[in-house]
């Protein structure tokens, strides 16, 4: 590995060619950081070299990272968010990508209602039935979003995924392929106040496979960070 400065040069890279390639531009993709783990001085080096999107996946990991490294980036949480920490999460986050039901819904909406916040989040779709991820079934995608657009402190901008996990990133393609259809559908079901903007989907194996079949948002850790312990 590189230094973070490098790597993130190098990812910047390799996002803006998967986006040429697929006749897009590379400004349509943005990168979210995934910072799990990684310390804050790691943190504020790829700050400096102009990162502006993270992600975590922790609640309190997360409170003491944002106090030190601030709020001239934006934010996202992109871990399993337990109900009991829905408080927490509106205060912190400026996007929450793994929105997954109606009762994490309600609990958000009624805790950002009060600090007068609408917050943008994105529907996490479980589209291979993994027990060990989060994510709505995609049978049962679209009738989550029509309760969740009548949440008025919640804005929903879009879909995130996980796919199962495969050494050849082509593999995940179809998920990804399936994501992006999914979002089209809904879409065109003009859902009023849904917005069906973003697609988050792709991580450092396989996230040019992803921008290849839409996403606008790619996760990205280990290509930037290096592994985590
Ligand atoms: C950890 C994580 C990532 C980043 O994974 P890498 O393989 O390190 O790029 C992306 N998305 C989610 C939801 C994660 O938990």
């Amino acid at each position: 590995m590189g230094s973070i400065a490098d790597n993130l040069a190098r990812v910047r890279e390799r996002i803006a060619e998967a986006a040429v390639r697929s006749g897009r531009t590379p400004d349509s993709v943005k990168l979210v950081g995934v910072t799990k783990t990684v310390d804050v001085e790691r943190i504020k080096e790829a700050v400096s070299s102009g990162l502006q999107i993270l992600g975590e996946n922790y609640v309190q990991e997360a409170r003491d990272k944002i106090k030190e490294v601030g709020g001239q980036v934006s934010w996202h949480f992109i871990g399993k968010l337990q109900t009991n920490k829905a408080k927490y999460a509106v205060k912190l986050f400026d996007m929450i990508q793994t929105v997954d039901s109606f009762k994490l819904a309600t609990e958000l909406n009624r805790r950002a209602q009060p600090l007068g916040r609408t917050i943008p989040i994105i529907i996490q779709v479980n589209l291979a039935s993994e027990v060990s991820k989060g994510g709505v079934e995609p049978a049962e995608c679209i009738s989550l979003i029509k309760q969740i657009s009548n949440l008025v402190n919640l804005q929903i901008q879009g879909l995130m995924t996980m796919p199962p996990f495969f050494y050849q990133p082509e593999r995940a393609r179809p998920y990804f392929a399936q994501l992006r259809e999914l979002s089209q559908k809904i879409g065109e079901a003009q859902l009023p106040g849904v917005e069906m903007n973003e697609l988050s989907m792709g991580m450092s194996g396989d996230f040019e496979t992803a921008i290849e079949e839409g996403a606008t948002l790619v996760r990205v850790g280990t290509a930037i960070f290096g592994e985590r312990p």
